[in-house]
């Protein structure tokens, strides 16, 4: 295990709590919120957009790499910070999630999966997903894990929760590198038994940290809630906590609240690519009529690019018209604003004031101009 990466916790309000995540690359202070960069690069924006926006640490697919461009040419670049320009913290995921998405045939041995790209046949084993994420070096490299579709009999749940634990076993045999921490991940769908077997196992390992996978595949919030609270309290108190695919804002509070550390999703993004807003006020469309003659910014406090010089109804007009700067300024704002709930969360825990920060963020998303909330 590496000694490279380290993480201590600072300060506490409830089981929340605020710690700083120490790596080659800088330090990364929790509860922290990872844009994904699915194939190195977070759509639409650059590192220094990134930046700006108060990323602190980057999450990018090992999956979507290892096809294109390859394990080897990045390293021979000098990894992924120098290939992606961006010299902060990077967090790799082990691919297991996008290859389960295509239905592999998995044995004990690993999974044989087609590539998206090519269509050619590719084996994934627990040893080659920690050689692929040594070569392209992030910070933090994952186990690769088995997924299961839920629901699911709670026979298949267990299964795959212990060949995840068997396959734990099998990457840290063969993970060397010592400025790169490997986090192990707890499964076991939404079976509480399940989730603290996994969860004391994979402690028991001895990770760096501790991804909680297979969540945010959509069970209810009041059952990741509860997974949340089982698994919590079996991981060791001195280590980072990673919610993996975990990034609506109602969410990220319910889990902060509950003493998780980190979150990684495409939300921000996505949602910005089909023209929806994040905001204090709630969630929107700013492809709503109403917004055509509107001078004001997304939100008048807001201190990103977007909302200090472009109005609702210029980006109404990029994202009617289909001009490409729509999606990248409404990515900009909501990237900004979620990394700015998780710096409040920081400052609230601080304080000892973290429910009152969440309930008070909670009222005024509900009192906006908002349509549904969005999921
Ligand atoms: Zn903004």
């Amino acid at each position: 295990m590496s000694e490279a990466v380290g993480f201590s916790v600072e300060h506490r309000d409830g089981v929340a709590r605020t710690g700083m995540l120490s790596t080659p690359h800088g330090s990364v202070a929790t509860p922290a919120f990872l844009p994904v960069g699915t194939r190195g690069t977070v759509r639409t924006l650059d590192s220094r957009d990134l930046a700006e926006a108060g990323t602190q640490i980057v999450l990018a697919n090992t999956y979507h790499l290892m096809l294109r461009p390859g394990a080897d040419v990045v390293e021979s670049l000098g990894g992924l910070h120098a290939f992606m320009g961006w010299e902060r913290p990077i967090l790799t995921d082990s691919g297991g999630f996008q290859v389960f998405s295509l239905e592999p045939t998995v044995d004990e041995d690993g999974v044989v999966f087609r590539s998206a790209y090519d269509g050619s046949e590719v084996r994934l084993t627990p040893e080659q997903a920690v050689d692929i994420q040594e070569r392209l070096g992030p910070d933090i490299a994952m186990v690769l894990d088995v997924l299961v579709g839920l629901p699911a009999p709670v026979e298949t749940v267990r299964a795959a929760m212990q060949r995840t634990l068997r396959w734990a076993e099998r990457a840290l045999a063969v993970h060397t590198r010592s400025d790169q921490a490997l986090f192990g991940i707890v499964q076991g769908g939404t079976d509480l038994d399940l989730r603290l077997e996994s969860a004391a196992a994979t402690a028991a390992l001895g990770f760096g940290g501790f991804g909680i996978g297979g969540l945010s595949v959509g069970e209810s919030a009041e059952e990741r809630n509860t997974v949340l609270d089982a698994v919590v309290g079996e991981l060791p108190e001195a280590k980072p906590r990673y919610v993996m695919g975990l990034g609506d804002t109602e969410g990220v509070l319910d889990a902060v609240e509950r003493g998780c550390d980190l979150f990684d999703c495409v939300w921000p993004t996505r949602l910005a690519r089909h023209g929806k807003v994040l905001s204090r006020l709630g969630d929107y469309s700013i492809r709503r009529a109403e917004f055509a003659g509107d001078g004001a910014p997304i939100d008048e406090e807001c201190p990103c690019l977007t909302c200090r010089r472009y109005s609702r109804a210029y980006l109404r007009h990029l994202h009617a018209t289909g001009e490409m700067l729509g999606p990248r300024l409404l990515s900009v704002h909501n990237l900004t604003f979620t990394l700015r709930v998780l710096a409040g969360c920081r400052e609230a825990i601080s304080s000892g004031g973290f429910l009152a920060y969440r309930s008070g963020l909670l009222a005024g998303r509900a009192s906006g101009p908002s349509e549904t909330p969005l999921r």
